[in-house]
């Protein structure tokens, strides 16, 4: 259940009218809805709960300080790929013992401020990586707990920039080494093999891979304790995927269906790191139309978010929906289908102000004729979006507003020019 929806052709998150809080915060906006956040964690915790889940949420997919409190306050961990994630999430209230330390280049200084912090554990991707986060443990009298991230070597299942699990990826040891190198490790002072770890990749929109992943991690699972390995924990990462251009995404339960009968047959406790499923449809991003143009051929409606606030398309040639937050009555309040004829529509490019000929948010996009001030929402935004923001262009990021019920608050306040050059101005 996604909280946004039209109430006589005005766009609404929760029963908060989009124009008010664009009017009220300005544009380009973030605009979160808490119920709708909430609601998919739960989908999630439910649908899993026969193996007593850690469900960590993924800190890179939106680490916004509010989103991730709320998060910890209702039941989840976190997954965190660096240093800055690890200080979001413990600055959000997470105890060291719900996190995951991922990520496939961490530093001496990460792998120490993961063992101070006392995460859960280190999803370790290389042999060289494991022998260093053995030294460093070393140093500190300690032994770290790890899980072996597998890549368990699966046919291609989505873009080619987000698949983590087929041959050839920089992610995670060799399905064909892994063994190996956990024999190195037996009985290792400063190093305790604890769990297996695989992501698949990302957004993945069928649940047979996690069915051949997990089935592939249990006979791994058997293999690592018959080297005397006390594995107890199974870690099959996020990559469920959202409704982007229609009603394409799976419920949690059938993700729960092929993942716990091997949860169940490795008898470990089960680890997800969910980040998109959770946030993605949770967030829009309102924009403003500056001018429309017609140009070699094409119409253009240039408004005010650019690839610095959503890069997606840019990146992955990401499909997202784009509406007018308030539709006339020559256009469907909203179509079912954004790929097929619309009725009172153009094809039109959804541009930004960057100076990029990739700076686009949709191209070739069935649009009414926009006029100058109307408001646009791009749905599915709320995963990777402000996430992936950059200053480029010297453009101030957006802000982004947190709405739960009738009520809205600021999470993230609109950048300032001062903000673009603190961290130059003392060495000038
Ligand atoms: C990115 C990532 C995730 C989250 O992926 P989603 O598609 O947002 O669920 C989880 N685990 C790892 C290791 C990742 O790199």
């Amino acid at each position: 259940m996604d909280h946004f929806h039209y109430r006589n052709r005005v766009l609404y998150c929760e029963d908060v009218a989009i124009p008010e809080l664009a009017n009220q915060y300005g544009t380009p906006l973030f605009v979160y809805s808490q119920a709708t956040l909430l609601h998919h964690l739960t989908q999630l915790q439910q649908a899993f709960a026969p193996a007593d889940p850690i469900v960590c949420y993924s800190v890179k997919t939106n680490g916004n300080l509010s989103i991730c409190k709320l998060m910890a306050g209702n039941g989840a961990g976190f997954d965190v790929t660096s240093g800055g994630e690890l200080y979001r999430a413990l600055r959000a209230g997470a105890k060291g013992d719900h996190i995951v330390f991922a990520g496939v280049g961490k530093t001496d200084e990460e792998m120490r401020y993961g063992l101070n912090s006392n995460v859960l554990m280190f999803n370790v991707e290389s042999e060289a990586e494991l022998f260093a986060l053995g030294e460093v443990a070393k140093s500190m009298d300690r032994r770290a707990p790890v899980a072996l991230r597998v890549n368990p070597a699966l046919p291609p299942k989505t873009h080619v920039k987000t698949d983590t699990s087929v041959k050839g990826t920089k992610f995670g040891l060799d399905i064909d080494s892994v063994l190996e190198v956990a024999q190195k490790v037996v009985g290792h002072p400063h190093l305790e093999i604890i769990g297996l770890h695989m992501h698949l990749g990302s957004p993945i929109l069928s649940a047979q891979p996690y069915r051949e992943g997990a089935e592939k991690g249990v006979h791994l699972i058997e293999k690592l304790r018959q080297q005397g390995h006390a594995i107890r924990f199974l870690n099959m990462g996020g990559g469920f995927g959202i409704h982007y251009r229609k009603q394409e995404a799976l419920p949690a339960q059938a993700f729960a269906e092929v993942i716990l009968p091997a949860v169940k047959a490795s008898g470990c406790r089960l680890v997800l790191e969910p980040g998109r499923f959770i946030v993605g449809n949770a967030g829009v991003l309102i924009s403003r139309v500056l001018y429309t143009k017609e140009s070699g051929g094409r119409r253009f409606i240039i408004q005010d978010a650019g690839m610095n606030d959503l890069i997606r398309p840019t990146l992955y040639d990401s499909f997202h929906r784009i509406w007018p937050v308030v539709p006339d009555d020559s256009v469907p309040v909203m179509p079912d289908d954004f790929e097929a004829p619309i009725v009172g529509t153009v094809y039109q490019d959804v541009v930004g102000p960057v100076c990029e000929s990739g700076d686009f948010l949709a191209k070739e996009r069935a649009l009414p004729l926009m006029k100058r001030g109307e408001l646009l929402c791009t749905f599915s935004a709320g995963a990777y979006g402000m996430a992936m923001s950059s200053n480029y262009n010297s453009r101030l990021r957006a802000a982004e507003v947190l709405v739960t019920g009738d009520t809205h608050r600021l999470i993230r306040r609109r950048e300032t020019f001062s903000d673009l050059v603190a961290a130059e101005e003392a060495c000038i």
